[in-house]
């Protein structure tokens, strides 16, 4: 029975990635996307010719009822899931806390930290040992942000990956006697569509000089990480945040 992985935000950048090379290993797949169908439906083709198994679900993983949705979605098609990469994340505009309104907050906070708090508890209740589940991995996508703060950028969203940085730790801690291990990666600069959402489709060019390798990373290498982390070759880490960011 092929191992079942659920990747949030799989139509584009690191998990269109993560998708592509878990296609390779072998995983069935299913790639939860927000809005970019098109983009989803790519990822689906490129993974078929693989020879795995594959579905796309479009579900908002702010919204507890798509959520919800999804993971029945899941339980019908592959009847379990094995690993959870919490990859689904946004930011805006780049702009000063003082600029700030609470609605976007609200935005932010949303897609990243209650998505993945929602697909993680979703994860976890079929996983568990204890619920009769046969244990499963589950890594969370933070951001260095989360240690540099993004000042004059977004704040906000680096707080948003601190707060994933804390849930990684915590919930590694809860769920570790029930086969479930939970880890984190937290990307440098890398090249995606997430430089131009905040308004600087060209963000690599300003910053690398401040990556000590001296360039931005590319989704693959990324993806890489998660597949490890997800492996049976990290079967003793757990609560571990990988830095993948070339040495930023
Ligand atoms: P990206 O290229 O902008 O792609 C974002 C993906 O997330 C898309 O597939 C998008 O779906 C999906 N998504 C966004 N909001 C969603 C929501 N509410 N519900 C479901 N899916 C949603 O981003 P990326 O650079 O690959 O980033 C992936 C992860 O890595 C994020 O968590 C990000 O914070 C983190 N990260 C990225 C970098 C970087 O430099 N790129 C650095 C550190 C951390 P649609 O295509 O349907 O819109």
């Amino acid at each position: 029975m092929s191992r079942v992985m659920l990747i949030t935000g799989a139509s584009r950048g690191i998990g269109a990635a993560t998708a592509r090379l878990a296609a390779r290993q072998g995983y069935a797949l299913c790639l939860n996307y927000h809005q970019r169908e098109d983009a989803a439906n790519q990822v689906l083709e490129q993974i078929r010719a693989a020879g795995v198994s594959a579905i796309t679900v479009k579900a908002d993983v702010a919204d507890e009822d798509q959520v919800l949705a999804m993971f029945d979605v899941i339980d019908r098609e592959f009847g379990h899931l094995d690993v959870l990469v919490n990859n689904a994340g946004m930011l805006e505009q780049q702009m000063r806390l003082e600029k700030m309104d609470a609605a976007r907050w609200t935005r932010v906070l949303g897609a990243n930290v209650i998505g993945s708090f929602l697909c993680a508890r979703e994860a976890i209740k079929r996983m568990s040992t204890k619920n009769g589940g046969r244990g499963g991995s589950i890594i969370n996508l933070s951001s260095i942000a989360a240690r540099l703060g993004a000042p004059g950028e977004y704040i906000d969203y680096a707080a948003a990956k601190g707060a994933i940085d804390s849930m990684t730790l915590g919930l590694a801690k809860e769920v570790a006697g029930e086969g479930i291990r939970v880890n984190g990666v937290r990307p440098g600069v890398i090249h995606t569509d997430i430089h131009a959402s905040g308004g600087e489709p060209d963000r690599i060019e300003r910053v690398k000089a401040s990556v000590p390798m001296g360039r931005g990373g590319q989704a693959e290498e990324i993806a890489e990480a998660i597949l490890w982390l997800a492996s049976e070759q990290a079967s003793y880490t757990t609560g571990a945040l990988l830095d993948v960011s070339g040495g930023r």
